[in-house]
C-alpha cells in the first residue's frame, strides 16, 4: 500500500461543493461519535449495529454509500480504542503511554468548526489523467470533475479516497495497493502511475548498515564490510524547526492574549497560528523526505541489502506537546525509510536503541560521563574518542548481533533545501564550495 497525494484546483462553485459535502462528512462523523461517546461514558460498552444504522441513512441521501466509509472509519477507530484500553488495563503498553482516549471529533477547538474532510469509496471515484503531472478527479456521486496537480507514481488497485482541506488547500489522498489489478467489478478503480511494483532495483550486495536516528546527525550510519561511516547533518531542519516553533508560539501568544481581552481579531491570529503549523510540517517533510532518498540511494550503491534502524526511546523527555511530536516525527521517518529502501529491494528491521548512546560500542562498558561534549563519546578505558551518534549506531549493530569496523573515513552532508550536499572536501574543493552533480545526489 503507497498513497500518493495531489493537490486539487476546483472552481468556485466546486469548492462550495466540496465544502458542503466535507461539511456533511465532519457532522456525520461528529454525531455518530457523539453518541458512541455517550454510550461510553454511560455503560462502558457501545451499540455499534444500532448507531451504524442510525447515522447512516440520516446521511446517505446527502452522501450516497460514502456515508458507509465514515461509519466504518469510526467502527475501526472505536476497536482500536477498545484494544488499546484492554492492552492498558492489562498493564502491557509501555510505562511511558498515557491512559488511552476515545476518538476526538472532526473539530478545531479554538473556533468550534468543523475539520473539512470527505470520505470516497473506492469504487465511486476515478483519475483521468492528462499527462505525468495532472488531470482529472472525477467524483461519481456528486458529478463533480476537479481539476488536480500531482504525479502519480505507483500504478494499481485504488482504495478509499480522503479529501482534505489543509491549510486553505484541497489535497485528495489515493491509497493504492501497488501492482494489484483491479475487481471486475469496478474496472475503472485502478489507477495508472509510473511503477507497477513498489520494488524497483535488486540489492548490489548483501553488506550491512546500522542506522542512529537523531536531531544533531538526522542519519549516522556505520557498516559491516567497511570503516566507512556516513553522517548526514540535521543542522538545517533543527534550525527551521526552532523558527517555526518560535513563529508557533508568538501568534498562540498573541491569540490568546487577544482572545481573554475580548477582542474578535483573535480569529486572525489563530489562522496565523494554523498557517504557521502547517507549513513547519509541509518543510519538515520536504527536508526530510529528501535526505531519505539520498540516504536510500547510497545505501543501494553501497551494495546494502539489509538495514537496522534504532528506535528512539525518548523517555524522560515527556514534557507533551514536544514529546508528541518528536514521537510522531520518529515513527514517520521511520515509515518513510522502510518505504523508500523497500524500492532497492533493502529490507529494513527496527531494534530497540534504548541505552545504546551510553554503552561504550569500543569495551562494551558504561562509563559514567562518556557523552561529552560537541558529540564527541570517550572510553574512558582506551582513551580513544568517537562521534557520539556514530557510537550509537555501532551499539545498534551489536544489539543485531554484527560486528562492525571501527570508521576512519566520515562522509558528511547536509540536507538544504535543493538536496543533500557533502561537507567532506574532495580534493580541490572546500566546505565552502561545494561542487556536486546534481542527478548522483536525487
Ligand atoms: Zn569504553
Amino acid at each position: 500500500m503507497r498513497t500518493v497525494r495531489l493537490r486539487l484546483l476546483p472552481s468556485g462553485a466546486q469548492e462550495r461543493r466540496l465544502r458542503k459535502l466535507a461539511d456533511a462528512t465532519a457532522r456525520l462523523w461528529n454525531e455518530l461519535n457523539y453518541t458512541r461517546l455517550m454510550q461510553f461514558r454511560m455503560m462502558g460498552k457501545i451499540d455499534f449495529k444500532g448507531t451504524e444504522h442510525e447515522f447512516y441513512h440520516k446521511y446517505k441521501d446527502k452522501l450516497g454509500v460514502n456515508a458507509g466509509q465514515v461509519v466504518r472509519l469510526s467502527n475501526w477507530a472505536w476497536d482500536s480504542f477498545f484494544e488499546t484500553l484492554r492492552l492498558y488495563r492489562q498493564g502491557k503498553l509501555p510505562r511511558f503511554n498515557s491512559k488511552p482516549s476515545p476518538p476526538g471529533f472532526w473539530k478545531d477547538k479554538l473556533l468550534g468548526k468543523r475539520r473539512l474532510i470527505i470520505l470516497v469509496r473506492n469504487d465511486r471515484y476515478y483519475l483521468e489523467q492528462v499527462n505525468g503531472g495532472e488531470g482529472y478527479l472525477v467524483l461519481k456521486d456528486w458529478g463533480l470533475k476537479i481539476k488536480y496537480a500531482g504525479r502519480v507514481k505507483w500504478s494499481g488497485r485504488q482504495g478509499m479516497l480522503m479529501i482534505k482541506l489543509e491549510d486553505n488547500r484541497w489535497f485528495a489522498y489515493v491509497p493504492i495497493e501497488v501492482g494489484s489489478k483491479p475487481v471486475r467489478s469496478n474496472p475503472r478503480g485502478y489507477v495508472m502511475g509510473v511503477y507497477e511494483k513498489v520494488q524497483i532495483e535488486k540489492p548490489r550486495g548483501s553488506n550491512k548498515a546500522f542506522i542512529d536516528i537523531g536531531l544533531n546527525n538526522l542519519f549516522a550510519v556505520v557498516f559491516n564490510h567497511s570503516d566507512t561511516a556516513i553522517l548526514i547533518k540535521g543542522s538545517t531542519i533543527k534550525a527551521e524547526y526552532y523558527w517555526w516553533k518560535r513563529e508557533i508560539g508568538t501568534y498562540q501568544a498573541i491569540r490568546d492574549w487577544l482572545r481573554n481581552c475580548g477582542f474578535k481579531t483573535w480569529h486572525k491570529y489563530h489562522a496565523f497560528y494554523l498557517h504557521a503549523v502547517f507549513k513547519r510540517r509541509e518543510r519538515l517533510r520536504h527536508y526530510y523526505r529528501t535526505a531519505i532518498r539520498f540516504l536510500a540511494k547510497t545505501l543501494w550503491q553501497m551494495g546494502i541489502d539489509e538495514v537496522f534502524v534504532g528506535y528512539p526511546y525518548l523517555v524522560g523527555q515527556d514534557n507533551g506537546n514536544e514529546y508528541n511530536v518528536n514521537i510522531w516525527w520518529f515513527s514517520k521517518i521511520i515509515r518513510w525509510l522502510g518505504e523508500v529502501l523497500q524500492e532497492y529491494g533493502i529490507r529494513l528491521n527496527v531494534v530497540n536503541e534504548y541505552g545504546t548512546s551510553r554503552q561504550c560500542s569500543i569495551c562494551d562498558m558504561k562509563h559514567e560521563n562518556g557523552r561529552v561534549k560537541r558529540g564527541l563519546y570517550i572510553c574512558q578505558t582506551t582513551g580513544i574518542g568517537i562521534n557520539a551518534d556514530l557510537n550509537a549506531a555501532r551499539n545498534i549493530a551489536k544489539r543485531a548481533g554484527y560486528e562492525v569496523p571501527m570508521p576512519t573515513k566520515i562522509l558528511g552532508y547536509m540536507v538544504t533545501t535543493n538536496g543533500v550536499k557533502p561537507l567532506t572536501p574532495k580534493e580541490g574543493e572546500t566546505t565552502k564550495t561545494p561542487k556536486i552533480n546534481p542527478t548522483s545526489l536525487r
